[in-house]
């Protein structure tokens, strides 16, 4: 079977590094123009170099997804240089981790702002054109611990179940307008957000994990093409899990 991205235009939020950047790369690899946007211009700088020095052709543009006035611009200018979006991917997300009695209202703002209220900005930029043209892909990365929730995580889990709520509703409003929406929800996948943690919890991590081990940014990037694809048509308001086996639903 092949899957091909050929003749989409794509975005995915914060892919510069990560997971993201992984989907941006097999996006282009599939055949897709694929943009994506960054709030860290040395690390744009860093992946722009790499990818100019594979060949590949990746349009990049500063935006912090929090910032819905941002995201309309951004919209705006990607569907200026590149044409109507056909696949809108929402990865950019962030953790601040800690117990509810210690959180501040700060913390648990900035990952509500960044992580959920990032989705509506960007898909509600999107929704009309998929609507008028009637197609278009909505993905959105989720995490295991929406799923089941983590310690530590009341706020970084409350953002990441809310958007497979918000995947539901969307997918139901426009399922006849032959537009999909989905959460993917990843495991433990060895990015900087989790080399971030320190390295005996994550060997605790690991030993919960039944395969043994993290998954690829690569593992997480293949699934989202397949539900990028036209082969995926008939998947829609689903959370697709890549976790190892570590959560089983
Ligand atoms: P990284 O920390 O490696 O990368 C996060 C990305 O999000 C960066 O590109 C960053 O851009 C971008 N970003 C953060 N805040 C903003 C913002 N306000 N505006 C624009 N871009 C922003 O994370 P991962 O690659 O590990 O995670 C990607 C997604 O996958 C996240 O949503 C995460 O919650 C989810 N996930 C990750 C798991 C993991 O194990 N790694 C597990 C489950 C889910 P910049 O560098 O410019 O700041």
């Amino acid at each position: 079977m092949e899957v091909t991205l050929k003749g989409k235009v794509a975005l995915v939020t914060g892919g510069t590094r990560g997971i993201g950047s992984a989907i941006v790369k097999q996006f282009a690899a599939s055949g897709a123009t694929v943009a994506t946007n960054y709030r860290n211009q040395e690390q744009a700088e860093k992946f722009q170099a790499e990818m100019k020095k594979a060949g590949v052709d990746i349009h990049i543009y500063q935006a912090d997804v929090s910032d819905f006035d941002a995201c309309k611009q951004l919209i705006e200018t990607v569907e200026k240089d590149l044409g109507p979006i056909d696949i809108l991917v929402n990865n950019a997300g962030v953790t601040q981790d800690t117990t509810l009695r210690k959180m501040t209202k700060d913390q648990w703002d900035t990952v509500m702002r960044i992580n959920l209220d990032s989705v509506y900005n960007m898909s509600r930029n999107v929704i009309e054109g998929m609507l008028e043209r009637g197609s278009g892909r909505i993905i959105n990365i989720s995490s295991i611990n929406g799923q089941k929730g983590q310690m530590g995580q009341s706020n970084y889990a409350a953002s990441k179940a809310g958007m497979h709520g918000f995947t539901m509703a969307l997918a139901q409003e426009v399922a006849r307008k032959g537009i999909t929406v989905n959460t993917v929800s990843p495991g433990y996948i060895g990015t900087d957000m989790v080399m971030a943690v320190p390295e005996e919890t994550r060997n605790k991590i690991i030993a919960q994990i039944p395969v043994s081990r993290l998954g690829k940014p690569e593992e997480v990037a293949d699934l989202v093409t397949f539900i990028a694809s036209d082969k995926a048509g008939f998947i829609t308001g689903a959370d697709i899990s890549a976790n190892g086996g570590q959560h089983m639903m």
